[in-house]
């Protein structure tokens, strides 16, 4: 019997949800609950049409830790998910203690008037957990999460010291707007606007906001002009992999979307702090989102692909060797299965699969951890069932 508690009923949420459903023999009890109880309440009807599984729904405020606590303790998960946005992190995070409950993330946590990405504040949860001999999983979406794991799962099984690490991440599809992002998109938004920012030689080296890029070939895809910025997972994978002189992750924008992101910027239109408008206090980003196309929309008529992978230089046997390890997925085969687009088909199904992975006790310790410190072939195998399969090119070009 393992109950878990889902956080957030937006587009990730909605992925993981039917995920859970899917495996009911170790999901035997679902709750979805969030802010909106109504969007909830859509997800339920969908996953009760399609698998005949009843969802639980309830209304919480995530940002309220004596309400978490209440509905923690009424329906005793063994496992919260917290797929909300990554204000919500700490808050959650302390109610699973005070309630009893293991946790599992996949965005580290962002102050709400700082777009700054760290661990630093949830990794000081450390004692924590362990003194509660609870678990918490952090950062187990797609990137970061698979990117975790397949690194981890090149270490294991193809290097015994990885130099040289590329994420790369393309999104091949065209969902048919002018402008829309793929998840929330104040998140997105905050995240695509930061300095740049990789790892080399100890050190971490700042580049202007999509400064550097290059077009780096996909497969099944082709050439995409891929940008470097930084992302979370560089944090905690240079930590577990010290053998690592450069790591760096790369990202694909059309001219269409960067356009319009800087009108945006130019405009004030990406501000996160508060401006008065006619004597009402409003945040620009906030007000953008609420005009903005809602990214759960965005799948029904979404073509194309995701190529998502990692990129490995290093050495085995003393000899040079090169590994790539990528899931393509298809926006309209992610549709068709959760109502949902690619993007929050990858980030979904790798949260499903570290949930997974802890209940059946594959994945277990008292403390906060990223999901590369565990096993990574039960996961491997795992995500490769529920709809994310891998491929791999070893000693092939990694044009980077
Ligand atoms: P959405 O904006 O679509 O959904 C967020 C959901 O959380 C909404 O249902 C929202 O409620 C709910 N929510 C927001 N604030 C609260 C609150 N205070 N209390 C309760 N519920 C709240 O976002 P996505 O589904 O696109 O993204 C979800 C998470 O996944 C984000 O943290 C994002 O950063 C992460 N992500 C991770 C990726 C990865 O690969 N690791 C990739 C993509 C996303 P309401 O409906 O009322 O607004």
């Amino acid at each position: 019997m393992s109950k878990v508690l889902v956080i957030g009923a937006g587009g990730v949420g909605t992925v993981v949800v039917h995920k859970l459903a899917q495996n009911t023999e170790v999901f035997t009890e679902i709750m979805l609950a969030s802010r909106t109880k109504s969007k909830c309440d859509v997800v339920a009807e969908d996953v009760k049409k399609r698998y005949g599984v009843e969802i639980k729904t309830a209304k919480v405020d995530a940002d309220n830790v004596p309400e978490l606590v209440a509905l923690f303790k009424e329906f005793q998960p063994k496992l919260v998910i917290n797929v909300a946005l990554p204000y919500q992190d700490l808050t959650i995070m302390d109610a699973c203690l005070e309630a009893g409950c293991n946790y599992l993330d996949t965005a580290n946590y962002e102050p709400l008037d700082e777009a700054k990405f760290e661990y630093s504040w949830q990794w000081a949860y450390q004692d924590k957990f362990k003194e509660a001999g609870l678990t918490a999983i952090l950062g187990c979406g797609f990137d970061p999460g698979q990117t975790g794991v397949y690194t981890a799962y090149a270490a294991k099984h193809y290097f015994d010291e990885i130099h040289y690490l590329d994420i790369v991440d393309c999104n091949a599809g065209d969902h048919h707007h002018a402008f829309a992002t793929n998840f929330n998109p104040e998140i997105n938004i905050r995240e695509i606007t930061q300095k740049g920012r990789f790892y080399e030689n100890g050190q971490w080296i700042e580049t202007g906001s999509l400064e550097i890029h290059q077009p780096i070939n996909y497969p099944e895809i082709g050439p995409k002009e891929s940008y470097l910025l930084y992302h979370e997972e560089l944090e905690s994978l240079v930590k577990n992999f010290p053998t690592i002189k450069r790591a760096r992750f790369w990202m694909t924008f059309g001219q269409e979307y960067l356009t319009h992101l800087r009108v945006i910027q130019n405009i004030g239109m990406a501000r996160i702090d508060e401006i008065d408008y006619n004597g009402q206090k409003i945040v620009p980003i906030q007000f953008l989102k609420a005009v903005l196309p809602n990214p759960q929309d965005l799948g029904e008529n979404y073509d194309g692909w995701t190529s998502i992978g990692c990129r490995i230089r290093g050495i085995k046997d003393g000899k040079e060797r090169t590994y790539y390890v990528y899931n393509n997925c298809s926006h309209k085969a992610a549709y068709e299965e959760t109502g949902m687009q690619g993007v929050s088909y990858t980030t979904g199904v790798p949260a499903m699969t570290g949930a997974y992975m802890f209940l059946t006790g594959k994945w277990s310790g008292a403390g906060v951890f990223n999901v590369e410190e565990f096993d990574p072939d039960p996961f491997m195998e795992k995500v490769a069932a529920s709809g994310l399969p891998w491929h791999e090119i070893i000693d092939g070009d990694l044009e980077l």
